[in-house]
C-alpha cells in the first residue's frame, strides 16, 4: 500500500468510526436495556427530579427535548402516567385515548417548532427495535431532510 493509500484509508477509518459510534451506542444502550415496567428515567423527568428542556406540558402529556439528538429538532412525548404502556406493544384498548392524545401533540409540538416543510414520529419498541427507555414514548425528528428507509 502506498503512504497516499494508508493515509486515506486511515482517513476513511477515522470518519467511519465517527459516523458509526453514535449509532452503536445508541443500539448497545437499547440491547442493554431490559424490557420492565420498573420506573424509569422519565418518571424523574414527569417528577421533575432532573431536569429536561420541556417544550410542552400538560395534565396528560409531556415533551422535552431529546438529550441526544438525532435532528436539528428531536423531543420526546410521553404519556404522564405510564399505565402498563412501557411501550406500544403494550398496548391496550383502554390507552387509545392517550395514543390519540399523543400523537396529537406531536402534531401540535411539531408546529410551535416550526416544521412546515415536514418532521417525523416514530416509536421504537422492544430490542429489534432498539427501544431504550421503557415508558412509552413519541419521538418527533425534524429540521432536516430524513432518509428512507430507516436503519
Ligand atoms: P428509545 O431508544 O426509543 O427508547 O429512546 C429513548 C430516548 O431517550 C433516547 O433517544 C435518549 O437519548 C433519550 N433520553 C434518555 N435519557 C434522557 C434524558 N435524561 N433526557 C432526555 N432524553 C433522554
Amino acid at each position: 500500500m502506498s503512504k497516499e493509500e494508508i493515509h486515506s484509508s486511515s482517513r476513511l477509518h477515522r470518519l467511519a468510526s465517527h459516523l458509526l459510534a453514535p449509532m452503536a451506542s445508541e443500539k448497545e444502550a437499547a440491547l442493554a436495556a431490559t424490557p420492565s415496567d420498573s420506573p424509569t428515567i422519565f418518571d424523574k423527568i414527569i417528577n421533575k427530579q432532573i431536569p429536561a428542556n420541556i417544550v410542552y406540558e400538560d395534565e396528560q402529556v409531556l415533551a422535552f427535548r431529546d438529550i441526544a439528538p438525532q435532528a436539528p429538532t428531536h423531543i420526546l412525548i410521553i404519556p404522564k402516567v405510564r399505565d402498563g404502556l412501557i411501550g406500544i406493544s403494550t398496548a391496550e384498548e383502554r390507552h387509545c385515548e392517550i395514543l390519540g392524545r399523543l400523537l396529537y401533540t406531536a402534531k401540535l409540538v411539531a408546529k410551535q417548532e416550526g416544521l412546515k416543510d415536514g418532521f417525523r414520529i416514530v416509536i421504537n419498541d422492544g430490542p429489534n427495535g432498539c427501544q431504550s427507555v421503557y415508558h412509552l414514548h413519541i419521538h418527533l425528528l425534524g429540521g432536516r431532510q430524513m432518509n428512507w428507509p430507516p436503519g
